[in-house]
């Protein structure tokens, strides 16, 4: 695993309009939208019942890949994952914003070390826990949704993150973000558009909503304020950014050095005085301007092959950043069809499986003839060696790449 202080810092995580970009509603995403015009009201869940009708179908026909025993091992993988937050709702089942456990003594006793000391208290906490890779962040409010399905994410002047009937209030104070990504098994991923990619994902959210309830209930432990988190509150790819874990690719995903985008990422907001990481820069945004692989082996033609753009090109994009947008309800109609999550896009990625210089001498998409900042990262990951994808409770191995993608 490259060490961090070996990578060199982005400049800026991202190019900003402030012009044009605003606080993102949940209404817009995709899963909403989508299950919106299934069944005619506001809903996060819905699309996936014209998905569970093509599971069944297809389970029913034999098909490979979607039988029986697949879909039973995605149901358990995913069994805690709905027991703890269902992929994320705000101050919701076991993401509840209050403490579960801690006696009121520690919760009013916060715990007086320099910021570098509990910065590796709680790093070391959510590895622990099972993240594979931890940053921290000031909490921007502009990545902060606008809006959950039905009241709006208000900042407060309070002490504790609190619901009302109005609105979701969330301190000032709570100005940190611990970001964290979980590596999903790769192996699996490759399966995809087959079930067991969608186990993958599953066993994914499980980990991480472990991960985002211990990690709270331990900062509330140690007398600060939590709020755990995993798609809900905030948006995780800009706070991944700028928590340094990665950079954002042609596929719309985070891509880590370690794991490429074959991971899954939840924070924990609070407002723990803690050492803020920089973002860094591997060379993915000029990677991805010659490489078309997600784009190519996309079933819905949701990624798209042009430049990066301030501007959005569909209702669910929130424009303002500069990046490469998708077209996340496409994706999601095709889930539908599929009877399963696809995850074709991760699987293909050169940076899931690991990547070597000597590819790039193979492709001849590439403008780039002297070399780019991928060169430096590719030397560091063949002198440290990459990360294992690992399974929740084992430590993470040093493992040589595997070539994949061209
Ligand atoms: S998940 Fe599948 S359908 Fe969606 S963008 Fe990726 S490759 Fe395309
Ligand atoms: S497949 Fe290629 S273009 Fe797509 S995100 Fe990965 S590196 Fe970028």
């Amino acid at each position: 695993m490259i060490p961090r202080n070996e990578m060199k810092e982005a400049e800026k995580a991202y190019v900003l309009d402030e012009s044009l970009y605003q606080r993102y509603p949940v209404t817009r995403q995709a899963f909403v939208t989508v299950s919106t015009k299934d069944k005619g009201e506001i809903s996060y869940l819905h699309f996936l019942e014209k998905m569970k009708e093509n599971m069944v179908r297809r389970m029913m026909e034999g098909e490979k890949g979607h039988q029986q025993q697949d879909n039973a091992l995605d149901l358990g993988a995913n069994a805690f994952n709905l027991i703890i937050g269902q992929y994320g709702f705000p101050n919701f089942q076991l993401l509840q914003w209050k403490p579960m456990f801690t006696p009121e003594l520690m919760q009013k006793t916060p715990l007086a070390l320099p910021s570098s000391q509990l910065t590796t208290l709680v790093k070391d906490g959510a590895q622990l826990y099972g993240a594979d890779l931890v940053g921290i962040t000031d909490l921007d409010p502009k990545w902060i949704y606008s809006q959950d399905l039905f009241k709006p994410f208000v900042l407060s002047e309070g002490s504790a993150p609190e619901e009302t009937e109005e609105a979701f209030l969330i301190p000032r104070k709570i100005n940190k973000s611990i970001v964290m990504a979980f590596a999903m098994n790769d192996d699996m991923i490759n399966e995809s558009p087959e079930v067991p990619a969608s186990t993958a994902t599953s066993i994914g959210y499980s980990r991480m909503g472990i991960a985002v309830v211990a990690l709270a209930e331990y900062i509330r432990a140690l007398g600060y304020q939590a709020i755990p988190s995993m798609n809900d509150t905030a948006l995780n790819i800009p706070l991944a950014v700028e928590a340094g874990l990665g950079q954002l690719g042609r596929l719309g995903l985070l891509i880590t050095p370690e794991f490429g985008p074959n991971v899954r990422l939840a924070k924990v907001l609070t407002d723990m005085p803690l050492d803020v990481d920089s973002p860094v820069d591997f060379g993915i945004t000029e990677f991805c301007k010659n490489c078309y692989l997600c784009a190519d082996h996309c079933p819905s033609g949701s990624i798209g092959y042009g430049e990066p753009t301030l501007e959005g090109v569909c209702d669910n994009n929130n424009s303002g950043v500069e990046k490469w947008y998708i077209y996340p309800e496409k994706c999601l109609r095709y889930w539908q069809k599929n009877g399963s999550s696809c995850a074709n896009c991760i699987a293909v990625c050169p940076f899931t499986r690991g990547f070597e210089s000597m590819q790039c001498f193979e492709c001849d998409r590439c403008e780039t003839k002297i070399g780019c900042a991928l060169q430096v990262n590719t030397h560091l990951r063949i002198k440290y060696g990459y990360l294992e994808s690992n399974v929740w409770g084992n430590q993470p191995k040093v493992l040589k790449p595997r070539r994949k993608g061209f």
